[in-house]
C-alpha cells in the first residue's frame, strides 16, 4: 500500500462552487476544510494549489475581450481569494495554515519559496499557495505540477468531480471504462485530457506521480491518502 508523507493537493475552483453557478460555497469549503484538517492532523504534510475558475479564468475573460495578460492576472488573483477562503476556513476549525503568494502581496500573504513552504510543512502547517506560477498562460495544473516538483511531494492529488480517468469522457459514454493505473506516455498517446500538456510534461519529466480522484465525496481524501485505490494513478512506467 502507497503512503504519503509529503503530498500537493490540488482543488479546482469550480468544485468550490459547490451547487452554485459562482463563488465558494460555504458548505463545500467546510468540507474540504474539515478533511484537509483531519489528515494534517494525522501527520500528512499537505501542500495545496487552488484554481480560481468560480470566480475567473484568463481565457474566457480574452474571449470577452480583456488583454490576456490583464485576463490571467484577475485569474491569479481569483486564486489567491479562494487560498484565503480556504485558510480562514482551516484555521476556524483549529488546523494551522498559511497563505504563500507567487507574486509579492504581503500582507495578504507571505512570499512563497520552496524553502519556506518546506518549513512551514515540517512544522506542521497546511500551505496553500496562492497565485498559480506568478506567470500568464499558465494553469493552476501546471502551478500544482511545479510546485509539487519543488516541495518534493510524494505525489500530486488532483481534486476533481470524477473519481478518476477513463478511457472516454464517462458524463458523455456510457461504455467508458476506468483505468486504476495508466502510464504518462499511455495518457499522452491516447490524448486522454487528464491536465494541459505543460503540467503533464512538468509531472513527466521529474517523475511526480498524479493520482485523479473524485473530492467532492467526503471522506475520499482520507480514502486516496490512505493508499486505498479509489482514483487514477499516473505514473512514469
Ligand atoms: N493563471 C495564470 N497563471 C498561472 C495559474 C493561473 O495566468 O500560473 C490564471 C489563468 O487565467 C487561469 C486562472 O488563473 O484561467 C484560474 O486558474 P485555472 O483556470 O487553472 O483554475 P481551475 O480551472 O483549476 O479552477
Amino acid at each position: 500500500m502507497t503512503t504519503y508523507h509529503r503530498i500537493l493537493l490540488k482543488l479546482s475552483g469550480e468544485s468550490l462552487m459547490g451547487h452554485r453557478g459562482y463563488g465558494i460555497d460555504p458548505e463545500r469549503l467546510g468540507q474540504y476544510a474539515r478533511q484537509i484538517a483531519d489528515e494534517s492532523a494525522r501527520g500528512i504534510q499537505i501542500a495545496i494549489v487552488i484554481g480560481g475558475g468560480n470566480i475567473f479564468r484568463g481565457l474566457s475573460g480574452a474571449a470577452q475581450g480583456f488583454d490576456r495578460v490583464k485576463g490571467d492576472q484577475m485569474g491569479m488573483l481569483a486564486t489567491v481569494i479562494n487560498s484565503l477562503a480556504l485558510c480562514s476556513a482551516l484555521e476556524a476549525i483549529g488546523c494551522r495554515s498559511r497563505v504563500l503568494t507567487a507574486i509579492n502581496m504581503y500582507p495578504i500573504g507571505e512570499q512563497y519559496s520552496p524553502r519556506k513552504a518546506i518549513e512551514c510543512l515540517e512544522a506542521g502547517e497546511v500551505v496553500i499557495l496562492a497565485g498559480g506560477t506568478g506567470c500568464p498562460y499558465f494553469t493552476t495544473d501546471t502551478g500544482a505540477a511545479l510546485r509539487g516538483v519543488e516541495i518534493k511531494a510524494d505525489a500530486m492529488m488532483k481534486g476533481t468531480r470524477v473519481d478518476g480517468i477513463y478511457t472516454a469522457d464517462p458524463e458523455k459514454d456510457p461504455t467508458a471504462t476506468k483505468f486504476d493505473r495508466i502510464t504518462y506516455d499511455e495518457v499522452y498517446r491516447r490524448g486522454l485530457k487528464v491536465m494541459d500538456l505543460t503540467a503533464t510534461a512538468l509531472c513527466m519529466e521529474n517523475d511526480l506521480p498524479i493520482v485523479v480522484f473524485d473530492m467532492d465525496t467526503v471522506g475520499n481524501l482520507a480514502k486516496v491518502l490512505g493508499g486505498e485505490p479509489i482514483g487514477t494513478v499516473v505514473y512514469k512506467g
